[in-house]
């Protein structure tokens, strides 16, 4: 058996940052994953992955803590320095933008696969036991921690198993840790698609009686413009539109976006993710601590999913390192709980704030469409109001702990 002192289940985006942060804290750690951990070389020509994030300002701070961020640049990230929010049934438009508030831009967008390589490299140049390709683990848990079975029997064991396992996390149920569970009754159709004009670095969501619609721009390539789009759709429209021949579903797509983008030329696989929130009502228990999807979901209408997920990451090496400095044992319950402080009610309030989102546009009420139209005309004019959400969306006002600050 080999003791360690802290087991990370997970090898995502967030398990993987939390690996690399507690080795750079000098915490013995362990990551288990049931896929490969070793990183692969990505070509700027590869085809595009369906799957991408809007990286918040304080996300790029930590990834740039972690040294991924210099090598994600030179893949393909593409800055967005203005963000449009409209009603599509209604006159309302609100625009931000980095000008104002003397940022060069508000996040940049990257496709998954090249967050995650990027963590995977400095992995393996870090002491970050890593244990790739374990398809079935099975735990004992001890009451502080436990024991992690890999598959050729060997054992590790820790007083700090961290789940960063994603939504379904068996790590949590395991260890009995309730989570709420709330269905949005939204299908999101995710792909690629390329465009007739140039997305000039601008993020665009229109506001659909059936749900969101957001065009996120991506690098353009040979001349070429591209866009990831995620389409958030009852379920049945959901079935229609993803029936539909890519032609068709091209037409479809340009209307919905009131042409915005010019003609959609040609369309990538679409993938289809039901959208459900979900939110433990512990984060943690008995030496089993959760971060990123495994502690919580959320609509992705604002593009905010694996940035909580990352500040998990940041708020908990804040809380481990310093009991730690102080010789305190790093995996008290008290010690975790102040990391459940310290998380759990911003992530509530986030949950919130989407749920408060998809209410209001998804109102057919006339009172209501007048007020969101006003409401977001108004908000168009207050610089104040702009700032403050802006700064909101870089996560730079929230708690975010000293060391990536
Ligand atoms: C359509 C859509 C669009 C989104 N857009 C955005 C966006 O723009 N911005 C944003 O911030 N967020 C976005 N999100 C959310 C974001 O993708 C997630 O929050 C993020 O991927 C969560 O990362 P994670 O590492 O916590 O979990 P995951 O990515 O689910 O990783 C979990 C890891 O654990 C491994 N694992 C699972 N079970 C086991 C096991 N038993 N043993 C070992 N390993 C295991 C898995 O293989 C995986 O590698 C979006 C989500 C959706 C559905």
């Amino acid at each position: 058996m080999q003791a360690i002192d802290v087991i990370i289940v997970g090898g995502g985006m967030v398990g993987a940052s939390l690996a690399l942060a507690l080795d750079r804290s000098g915490i013995q750690t362990a990551l288990v994953e049931q896929q490969a951990l070793q990183p692969c070389s990505l070509s700027i020509h590869d085809p595009w992955q369906p799957r991408v994030s809007a990286l918040t300002e304080a996300s790029i701070k930590l990834l740039n803590y972690l040294d991924a961020w210099q090598g994600m640049l030179t893949q393909r990230v593409c800055p967005y320095t203005r963000m449009i929010v409209w009603d599509g049934e209604g006159t309302g438009e609100v625009a931000f933008d980095a000008k104002n508030r003397a940022q060069k831009n508000l996040g940049y967008i990257v496709e998954n696969k090249v967050i995650r390589n990027a963590l995977l490299q400095q992995l393996a140049r870090s002491t970050v036991q890593c244990f790739g390709d374990q398809p079935r683990l099975e735990y004992q848990l001890s009451g502080q921690g436990g024991e992690i079975i890999l598959s050729n029997g060997e054992v590790l064991c820790a007083p700090l198993l961290v789940a960063a396992d994603g939504a379904e996390s068996r790590l949590r149920q395991l260890s009995g840790i309730p989570s709420n569970r709330k269905d949005y009754r939204h299908h999101a159709l995710v792909t690629t698609v390329e465009t007739e004009r140039f997305h000039h670095h601008t993020a665009r969501q229109v506001f659909l009686d059936s749900g969101p619609l957001a065009f996120l721009p991506l690098e353009s390539q040979d001349g070429r413009h591209y866009c990831s789009i995620v389409w958030s759709l009852l379920p049945a429209e959901a079935d229609r539109i993803e029936a539909l021949s890519d032609q068709a579903f091209c037409h479809e797509l340009e209307r919905a976006f009131e042409h915005r983008a010019g003609k959609i030329l040609k369309v990538e696989k679409r993938f289809r993710h039901p959208l459900c929130q979900r939110h433990a009502r512990q984060y943690h228990r008995q030496g089993v601590v959760l971060v990123g999807d495994a502690a919580h979901t959320i609509h992705p209408l604002a593009g905010q999913g694996v940035n909580l997920g990352f500040m998990d990451v940041a708020v908990l090496t804040d809380e481990l390192i310093t009991a730690a400095g102080r010789g305190d044992d790093y995996f008290a319950a008290h010690i975790l709980d102040r990391y459940q402080r310290r998380r759990r009610g911003h992530n509530t309030l986030m949950m919130a704030a989407m749920t408060g989102f998809q209410n209001l546009f998804g109102a057919n009420d006339p009172g209501i469409r007048w007020l969101r139209n006003t409401g977001l005309r108004l908000t168009n004019r207050l610089p104040l109001i702009k700032d403050m959400i802006v700064d909101q969306a870089t996560g730079l006002s929230n708690d975010i702990p000293e060391f990536i600050r």
